[in-house]
């Protein structure tokens, strides 16, 4: 039997990057899979389609998670079709990149309405089902730049610090029900957020890194995949870094 076989779980931002890769991964260990997207339908759409290809399930679920009525319909319509979530990836995130001083009061607040709220959003509502289930686990993509910093990043670095400050409270409040909250902070990884960057500043990064390469989103994956299941179940309230060393130098 597989690890995750009869959970149901649900991967915000998943038909690109990294939520793609750990859709797929939590999909081929036997979960079913809601693909979340905001804008990218046909994207979601090749995602699950690739799951269902390899013998998995998954369905779609369109939601913007920075609204937080759109979050609560969306999270209620999936536990009336299957009773339950048990894992909860707070993956969706955006990149508002610049120096404070150009940085506008809407860059600001749009990344943290993604970032930050998103997951208090999903958290909110999943975290009720799973109460009542009496177990669950909570995870959330962070980043270095919360850890660390990085210039250019006030709004981002804010919003994945937040996420971590939060994760470690929800696993104080939750713990008593059964429910776990984890969060991976990734180092620099190839999908289309990074991909933006110049050849330069991607050398730079590479040369920063101590494994001296990016991150694959199938390396975010499975560490998602390890907070899932049981492998992890006395494990709360912690941040692990994927990030090739970045965090220790
Ligand atoms: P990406 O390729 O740019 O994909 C971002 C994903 O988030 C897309 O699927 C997008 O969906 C979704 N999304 C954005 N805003 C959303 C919203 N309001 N509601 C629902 N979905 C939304 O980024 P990525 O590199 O895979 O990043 C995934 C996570 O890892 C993010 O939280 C990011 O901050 C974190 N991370 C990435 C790196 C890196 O180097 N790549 C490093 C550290 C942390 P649509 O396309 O449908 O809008």
């Amino acid at each position: 039997m597989k690890r995750l076989e009869g959970k149901t779980a649900l991967v915000t931002g998943a038909g690109r990057g990294i939520g793609a890769a750990i859709a797929k991964k939590l999909a081929a260990d036997g979960a079913l899979v809601y693909v979340n997207y905001a804008a990218s339908k046909e994207a979601a759409n090749a995602v699950a389609k690739e799951i269902e290809d390899n013998g998995g399930k998954a369905l779609l679920c369109q939601c913007n998670i920075s609204d937080y009525d759109s979050t609560k319909e969306m999270i209620e319509n999936i536990i009336s079709k299957e009773g339950a979530i048990d894992i909860l990836v707070n993956n969706a995130g955006i990149t508002r990149d610049t120096l404070l001083s150009r940085m506008s009061e809407e860059d600001f607040d749009v990344v943290i309405a993604a970032n930050l709220k998103g997951v208090f959003n999903c958290t909110k509502h999943a975290a009720k089902v799973m109460a009542k289930q009496n177990g669950g686990r909570i995870i959330s993509i962070a980043s270095v730049a919360g850890l660390i910093g990085n210039i250019g990043q006030v709004n981002y670095s804010a919003s994945k610090a937040g996420v971590m400050g939060m994760t470690r409270t929800l696993a104080a409040e939750l713990g008593r029900y059964g429910i776990t909250a984890n969060a991976i902070a990734p180092g620099f990884t190839k999908t289309d957020m990074t991909d933006v960057v110049s050849d330069k500043i991607k050398e730079k990064m590479i040369a920063s890194t101590p494994l001296r390469t990016m991150g694959e989103p199938a390396d975010i994956a499975n560490a998602v995949s390890f907070f899932a299941d049981d492998r992890s179940r006395f494990i709360t309230g912690q941040v692990l870094s994927v990030d090739g060393g970045l965090s220790i130098v």
